[in-house]
């Protein structure tokens, strides 16, 4: 077995430091080279790092996406319709920049905004001076957009972060543990959607991820379940008494005939 793998990493290496530029990061050649199965490829080793460090790309991305700022009219909103790239549920973060009115084009990130250099970079590393015009992802924000969209798939990197103990009650984690969104995603929509947006980000970033026990997590859900119950009844209760003050001026509601 382990014959078969030196041999195929002799080849990969072989490959990689053939065509590797001069100016290729260090970082990511270190990190390919300790790999049990080295990328062969400048780009597979460039998406093998940022894979490898999803905390790492979403601090990355909101960083650049904070660079780019919000585009002015801009406001998140959801829609129904795939072609002007607004997302149907308030689950998937809002990016201002893969929306059609607001997306800056063919060498521009779309989770971000900001340039795209040679292999997903996300600086000019190779003084190249303009963007890649065929590339429309930085290779981190890549790996970002899945951590912000699947947190559950790096649950094994969240319990480390936590030295493996439950974010609320503190005990060891066990195997069932979940992860969770410290403020849920509901709450993000209605109460906070109107933060800037690269703020918003940070609501499905590391900030606001935990992994908490399952028991601990049924607990929060039916908390949070309540909660929005009783929102849902205070929202009736006012649009009840705004159907009843609307039609008098002087705001005194019309009685209840019979
Ligand atoms: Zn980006």
């Amino acid at each position: 077995m382990s014959t078969w793998r030196d041999e195929r990493n002799q080849k990969a290496r072989a490959r990689l430091e053939k065509r590797l530029s001069a100016l290729f990061p260090g970082c990511v050649l270190a990190h390919a080279l300790r790999q049990p199965l080295i990328p062969p490829t400048q780009r597979r080793a460039v998406e093998s790092y940022w894979r490898h460090r999803p905390l790492m790309a979403d601090r990355l991305a909101r960083a650049l996406a904070a660079r780019s700022g919000q585009p002015a009219g801009w406001q998140w909103r959801l829609g129904r319709d795939k072609e002007n790239g607004l997302a149907a549920s308030f689950r998937v973060p809002p990016a201002p920049y893969r929306e059609a009115a607001f997306a800056r084009g063919p060498g521009h990130c779309c989770v971000c905004g900001q340039s795209v250099y040679r292999l997903g970079w996300h600086c000019d590393l190779w003084d190249d001076g303009k963007p890649n015009r065929n590339a429309t992802w930085h290779a981190a924000c890549v790996v970002a957009w899945q951590f912000w969209t699947a947190p559950p798939d790096h649950l094994r990197m969240l319990k480390l972060r936590q030295q493996r103990r439950c974010a609320t009650t503190g005990r060891r984690l066990l195997k069932t543990a979940e992860v969770d969104h410290r403020v849920p995603l509901f709450a993000v929509w209605s109460e906070h959607r109107t933060r800037p947006w690269p703020e918003l980000l940070a609501f499905w970033g590391a900030p606001n991820l935990q992994v908490i026990n399952k028991t601990a997590h049924l607990e929060k859900c039916a908390d949070e379940a309540a909660e929005r119950a009783k929102r849902r009844m205070l929202d009736a209760d006012i649009r009840i008494e705004e159907e009843w003050a609307a039609p008098l001026a002087d705001g005194n509601p019309i009685p209840i005939s019979g």
